[in-house]
């Protein structure tokens, strides 16, 4: 889908097995920058790299052009397709430096955490070619670039990309949105990131990875809003159901919260129940106002 001159967005779907029985629909945005190069932001799960290179070839493009993909972090929806995308383009593989150890050792990155169906959405590990920090200027190419900033929460080294002369802001998974599967390590830098984000203005085009490219500015800072009250919800929620629980309830707490917010069922799962308990710690420390 082109969403304006240079940036085209495409979705990308994939089934998550929580259980024997039942897999779970997903999908997530990859983002094309057309340049004198190609230019990937993100490269989605195992496999997806046939899905690029069609969508590529349909624009009259060549994925040989693929000079660059940038990994916004290390989850499996994002990192899944790099390896094989790397070895048949030869493009630079940009990402966060908190990020490196889980995207070039995806066995590790298994090891600490085992999303159901991990090696069936990761086809292997990849390596990183350029480290970033946040904070600094990528020239893709001589009329494209984007500044770096770091958004932790959702992971220690989430990025978020701006491209200033387009307008366009790619957040991938640092807003939560209503609804939506409550997956962050840690809801205090969740909060403070999008409030970060929220300073950026004139931003037109927002790119998140679990939602079609949002235009306008209203819109866009509305589900900016949106998405700190629906973090806040969840730290209300995970603390009024707290009181007594230990670690070792934390699934019995992950079940209260899931069934107060109207999730369904399956979302009461140790990925979730880790995002939740980052609330005992945030309250702990007092970094959240109510
Ligand atoms: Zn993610």
């Amino acid at each position: 889908m082109k969403v304006t001159d240079q940036i085209h967005a495409i979705k990308i779907p994939f089934k998550v097995p929580v259980s024997p029985e039942v897999s779970v629909d997903r999908f997530a945005f990859g983002y094309l920058i057309f340049g004198d190069r190609i230019h990937l932001i993100d490269s989605g799960v195992a496999g997806s790299e046939s899905i690029i290179f069609e969508y590529i070839d349909k624009q009259g493009r060549s994925p040989k052009e693929v000079s660059t993909l940038i990994l916004t972090h290390s989850h499996p929806d994002h990192i899944g397709a790099a390896k094989s995308i790397k070895n048949q383009t030869g493009c630079t593989v940009f990402a966060h430096k908190d990020e490196q150890s889980w995207i070039e050792d995806t066995k590790q990155q298994f090891n600490d955490r085992p999303v159901p169906g991990f090696f069936t959405l990761v086809e292997g590990s990849v390596g990183v070619d350029h480290l970033v920090n946040g904070g600094e200027i990528l020239e893709l190419e001589k009329e494209i670039g984007c500044n770096v900033i770091h958004t932790p929460g959702h992971s220690k080294g989430s990025i978020s990309l701006l491209f200033e002369g387009e307008k366009s802001l790619f957040t991938a998974d640092a807003l939560a949105f209503p609804g939506d599967l409550p997956i962050y390590e840690d809801i205090s830098s969740s909060i403070a990131s999008i409030k970060t984000l929220q300073q950026i203005g004139n931003i037109e085009n927002l790119f998140s990875s679990w939602e079609p490219p949002i235009q306008g500015q209203e819109k866009i800072s509305k589900r900016m809003e949106e998405s700190i009250a629906y973090l806040k919800r969840i730290h209300t929620a995970v603390i009024n159901n707290s009181s007594g629980v230990k670690n070792e309830n934390i699934m019995e707490l992950c079940q209260k919260v899931v069934g107060e917010l109207g999730l369904p069922p399956f979302a009461a799962m140790p990925l979730v129940a880790k995002a939740f308990a980052s609330s005992l710690v945030a309250e702990q420390k007092q970094t959240i106002a109510h």
